[in-house]
């Protein structure tokens, strides 16, 4: 019996039978996903479970790190921001790093991605790999993880070029996607119901990071997990807690973190939170390593409510998780959030930490709507963000690109080697 078996007690047989039809044409296709961290972040925790997904569905698939120096990071952060609405001048020097970051790792993938199939190239930092390649044999396509909707032109405007020559790219929502000249897709991404992270705890577990972590199980728990980024808008979530505490001062709130290893800025904005914190032995900051999955696990579900108070949020897989785990989100009323937070439905979208505030007050003071609008949230999450839709989306995707000459899409028997 295959793993993917197990997920048919999830999602039920169909889904299953579909993915395998439709993985049927690629079955030894090489697949290479390309990004720059292995740990850390959303792009990474999905990619930790597609890549043993798509070699179960007989897909030769494979990830590569692409690494670099400070200054790269320095530099691809500064992309991602301006992807999402900073005014940041990027300098030439690091614009030279960046693409000089991009040839050297160019040469070491190189073998690998000359002869892939199919490269799935995420979000900004490797971007720039395409254009050593003049003789690929695959389709590469650009997958961006972050709200591009209002990005700083001059840094779009660089990042095109690099970008324009893809054969696709995806987006996780409409309304992030930017004009290019080629097929654009919307895939929004996905948990894995089965991974460390989601799958169901024996209470044991939960009461163990109550006593870690010095939490009481008897007092209500807020909860946010999220890298130490201020776009998670962390200060505002320690100012929502505060508000709220004012008429609940039994609340306890956690804030667990950890950084990716491509993000510089995470320790200066863990000083600032850190000094925001101070005095208040009621919020816990919580350092956890990358590897920390069961634990932000049983966290999750210790909480009554999860926040995810970002100002700017690509997806929001904490989101998704915390769904998952028949938890209410109150969230940003941004990217992502929006996709899976319906308001007044599976959660509350809040915008100031007033509003948060409010929130976490009505659902604390009513634990009968913290199970209602959980449990909506648990099944939409089944329905909409678990891996085997966003799969079966890649998979399909693969499908189109291979026959886009053709008008007809034939799901049987490999047209690979024709
Ligand atoms: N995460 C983690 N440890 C942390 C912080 C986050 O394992 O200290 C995980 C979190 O559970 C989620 C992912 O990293 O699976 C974050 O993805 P999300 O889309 O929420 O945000 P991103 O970091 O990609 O902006």
């Amino acid at each position: 019996m295959s793993f993917l078996d197990d997920y048919a007690q999830i999602t039920g047989h169909d889904v299953i039978e579909h993915l395998r039809q439709l993985a049927a044409p690629f079955s030894g296709a090489k697949v290479v996903h390309v990004n720059s961290t292995r740990v850390g972040g959303g792009v990474a925790e999905i990619l930790t479970k597609m890549i043993p997904l798509m070699q179960e569905l007989g897909i030769n698939a494979s990830w590569e790190v692409i690494t670099g120096e400070s200054q790269f990071f320095e530099c691809t952060k500064g992309m991602h921001n301006t992807l999402q609405g900073n005014q940041i001048h990027l300098s030439d020097k690091l614009l030279e790093v960046y693409e000089r970051t991009n040839a050297e790792n160019a040469e070491s993938l190189r073998a690998s991605l000359t002869e892939a199939d199919f490269v799935f190239i995420h979000d900004p930092q490797p971007a720039a790999l395409l254009q050593h390649f003049p003789n690929r044999k695959g389709k590469w396509i650009w997958r961006c993880h972050i709200d591009a909707s209002h990005p700083y032109r001059p840094v779009w405007k660089y990042l095109r070029q690099f970008i324009a020559p893809y054969d696709a790219s995806i987006f996780s929502l409409a309304a992030f996607a930017r004009e290019l000249p080629h097929p654009i897709y919307l895939i929004p991404p996905s948990i894995d119901p089965l991974s460390d992270k989601n799958i169901e705890l024996k209470p044991d577990a939960v009461r163990q990071v109550y006593e870690k972590y010095k939490l009481d199980s008897e007092r209500p728990l807020i909860l946010q997990v999220s890298r130490f980024d201020r776009f998670k808008d962390p200060i505002g979530v320690i100012e929502a807690y505060k508000l709220a505490k004012k008429y609940l001062p039994s609340l306890q709130l956690v804030m667990a973190g950890g950084e990716a290893t491509d993000d510089p800025e995470g320790s200066v904005v863990l000083s600032e939170v850190q000094e925001a914190a101070r005095g208040d032995s009621d919020i816990h900051i919580l350092l956890l390593p990358s590897d920390a999955h069961l634990e932000i696990n049983a966290l999750q579900r210790a909480a009554d409510i999860v926040l995810q108070k970002s100002v700017r949020e690509g997806f929001g897989l904490t989101v998704t998780e915390a769904m998952w785990k028949g938890k209410p989100v109150i969230g940003g009323d941004v990217g992502g959030i929006r996709l899976q937070v319906i308001n007044h439905h599976t959660g509350f979208l809040a915008s100031t930490p007033e509003g948060a505030a409010l929130r976490i007050r009505y659902l604390l003071y009513q634990p009968e709507k913290i199970g209602e609008m959980g449990e909506k949230a648990r099944v939409f999450v089944r329905d909409n963000f678990l891996i085997t839709r966003h799969l079966r989306e890649y998979l399909a995707l693969m499908v189109a690109l291979l026959y886009e000459s053709q008008d007809r899409i034939e799901l049987s028997g490999s047209s690979l080697n024709q």
